[in-house]
């Protein structure tokens, strides 16, 4: 056993042993015709190919094999390959791991089956009996989570509108451990300044962990603005094709002791992702700056144009000069994404329902980021776990409708709106 490298003389626990990592299948003369990618220097649509991938070492499988195994052989007493048990680590994961670390500039990522158990991930770092604040629009499960996490563990969550700096201030407390952001927002695209509350988060000990679902890395990066953690559900833009759930938690660049709770939660909690759907998302990757641009011209088509109908009382888009907070969003983010709400001047059930019905290219489901446009009533689906009282403190009335803009052409979609609009009830 020539090729073996030693990396650890250490069996934690038992200083009799020490255990060995051999590379699998390692060829004499290691890896093949090409030089190593520098994948950290590398542009994003680079290393949306690249990231994470190199040939398989067994055949030069240019796509990581689906390591579709539960359990790794041992090669001997204490040494084995890197991996022995999937829910802890599996190859074909750490590849889509190390793949949206290096989009979102992170140190490293754990990929979990759902975005909600990325979210629990985040959520059971806190110690008992903390303190986190919330942005109060926050997505529908998450909510969720936090009230259970509030009645089983007794954990304290305080609500509240993120731009408002002062009130931030006034809410953080000494044993408060964690900010929890989403910008933009769902469903109505308000933003959160990250910079400035991550600022003010550090100062009192607190982690910031923004949820980057709804932009992506592509044109929201949180580690640049002070953020600890990023969260994705990956189910949505990462992947891109409705065909899989999952999510990711990232750390930031550096944090090694974050990165390994993550990491360690993930696999104590049992939310670790499996490798077939780490394959999915690890191919939906390799196009998601092609999608981000093809939904983002399409989203700001269509919100430019309902913006000037008159049955519209109000588009949420970050990329109108008539959002609130414009400026923010040119400031923070690198682009406005593919995701936008709106209201009708007369938003009564059954106008707001022949709209849901109505549509020919828009298909009324929940989710968003996938490559065919949806259209969601938040009040009924997304948020209706929420309490009438937690929406309306959101903002959220019965007449929001949410666009998730696929990658169709903008023309059909703007078609399909003028017909359906056209056709109201009285
Ligand atoms: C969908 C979503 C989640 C939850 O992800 P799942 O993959 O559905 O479990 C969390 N945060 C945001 C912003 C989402 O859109």
């Amino acid at each position: 056993m020539s090729d073996e490298v030693h990396l650890d003389s250490n069996v934690p626990g038992n200083p009799a042993y020490h255990f060995t990592i051999v590379p699998a299948g390692a060829p004499a003369r290691a890896g093949w015709a090409r030089r190593a990618p520098l994948v950290a220097g590398a542009g994003l649509a680079t290393r949306c190919v690249h990231a994470g991938v190199q040939p398989d070492p067994a055949y030069g499988a240019v796509m990581p094999p689906i390591y579709q195994s539960s359990t790794f052989a041992f090669r001997d007493v204490c040494t084995n390959a890197g991996y022995d048990y999937t829910r802890s680590g599996n190859p074909t994961r750490a590849a889509l791991e190390e793949a949206i670390a290096a989009l979102e500039g992170g140190g490293g990522a754990t990929c979990t089956s759902t975005g909600m158990s990325a979210v629990l991930v985040a959520l059971n770092l806190l110690p008992h009996r903390s303190h986190l604040l919330a942005t109060v629009d926050c997505y529908g499960g998450t909510f969720r989570a936090l009230e259970h996490a509030r009645a089983a563990y007794g954990l304290e969550v305080t609500y509240l509108d993120l731009a408002d700096l002062a009130a931030v201030e006034r809410a953080l407390r000494p044993g408060t451990g964690m900010v929890w952001i989403e910008t933009p927002s769902n469903p109505l695209l308000r933003l959160t300044d990250v910079r400035a509350v991550a600022a003010l988060a550090r100062a009192r000990g607190a982690l910031t962990a923004v949820d980057n679902t709804f932009l992506s890395p592509v044109l929201q990066r949180p580690f640049e603005l002070g953020a600890d953690l990023v969260v994705h559900s990956t189910t949505k833009y990462l992947n891109g094709h409705s065909d899989v759930v999952g999510g990711a938690v990232v750390a930031a660049p550096g944090r090694t002791a974050l990165l390994q709770r993550i990491q360690s939660t993930n696999n104590l909690l049992g939310t670790s992702q499996s490798p077939h759907d780490a394959f999915l998302v690890l191919r939906g990757l390799k196009t998601l700056l092609l999608r981000m641009k093809a939904h983002e011209a399409g989203a700001a088509a269509v919100a430019a144009w309902l913006e000037r109908h008159p049955a519209v009382a109000r588009v949420h888009y970050p990329g109108l000069a008539s959002h609130p907070q414009h400026e923010l969003a040119l400031r923070q983010q690198q682009g406005f994404g593919g995701m936008l709400s709106f209201e009708l001047v007369d938003g009564r059930p059954a106008r707001v329902d022949h709209v849901l019905r109505t549509l020919r290219w828009f298909t009324l489901a929940e989710s968003l980021g996938g490559v065919e446009s949806l259209v969601a009533h938040p009040a009924s689906m997304t948020h209706a776990s929420m309490t009438p009282e937690a929406r309306r403190r959101a903002g959220i009335t019965d007449s929001v409708i949410r666009l998730s803009i696929g990658i169709e052409d903008p023309a059909d979609l703007i078609a399909d709106l003028d017909e359906t609009l056209a056709g109201l009830p009285a």
